[in-house]
């Protein structure tokens, strides 16, 4: 299975992503996490990216290209791979057809999750990550099992920086701008697959699972 998680800052497509990687036994790559781990491990990438992030705005082209490029190629993405959070350009979704096309595969499902701007806003300024493995809980809506930490690793959950209020607007407008035309572009290729994102958690598992046939 190769497909794409479409859908706003907040949709739940991190969340998501994980269940339907586990479902599928392939690699979930969050160019978020990629770009939050080289921003904690100080790299030259992680400094670049910051700079943007920090606004709300998007990580170049150039620079995003060359990580998912990377990525792609590590033998564990040859059975299939989850892309969550990439492309969000327009040439981002052309560079992504052309080296899927000297991959010689073809993308299965481009998965759009819809949620309301307002209903992002509560989303986000709940959101808490796992600092070690950007598992994403919610204060009220998917706490920690003890409320603090990550039920995985077991170090305290943090807000993201970028969570703030003022970014998340910046986050929503760059949205709209940058990344929704894809919807259109994913649709005239066919292979669009929309679902109701408001519903709870595990609700919308099961509508993706049921629009999936897994
Ligand atoms: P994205 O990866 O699209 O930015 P996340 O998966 O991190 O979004 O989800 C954003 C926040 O909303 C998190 O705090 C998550 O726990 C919460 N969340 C995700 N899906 C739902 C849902 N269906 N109902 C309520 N809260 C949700
Ligand atoms: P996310 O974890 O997906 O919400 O991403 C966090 C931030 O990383 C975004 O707000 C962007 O600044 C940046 N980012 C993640 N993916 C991309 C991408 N495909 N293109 C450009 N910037 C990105």
């Amino acid at each position: 299975m190769r497909m794409i998680m479409l859908g706003a800052p907040g949709a739940g497509k991190g969340t998501q992503a994980v269940k339907l990687a586990e479902k599928y036994n392939i690699p979930q790559i969050s160019t978020g996490d990629i770009f939050r781990s080289n921003i904690k491990n100080g790299t030259e990438l992680g400094k670049k990216a910051k700079e943007y992030i920090d606004k709300g705005m998007l990580v170049p082209d150039e620079i995003t290209i060359g990580i998912v490029k990377d990525r792609l190629q590590q033998t564990d993405c040859k059975n299939g791979f989850i892309l969550d959070g990439f492309p969000r350009t327009i040439p981002q979704a052309e560079y992504l057809d052309d080296a899927l096309e000297s991959m010689g595969v073809k993308l299965d499902v481009v998965l759009n999750i819809g949620v309301d701007d307002s209903e992002i806003i509560k989303r986000m300024s709940g959101r808490r990550v796992c600092p070690k493995c950007g598992l994403s809980y919610h204060t009220i809506f998917n706490p920690p099992k003890d409320a603090v930490n990550c039920d995985v690793c077991k170090v305290q959950v943090i807000q993201r920086e970028d969570d703030r209020e003022e970014t998340v607007i910046s986050r929503l407008k760059t949205y709209h701008s940058q990344t929704e035309p894809l919807i259109n572009y994913y649709g005239g290729k066919g292979l669009l697959l929309t679902v109701e994102g408001r519903d709870k958690i595990d609700e919308t598992t099961k509508a993706i699972f049921k629009a999936l046939g897994v």
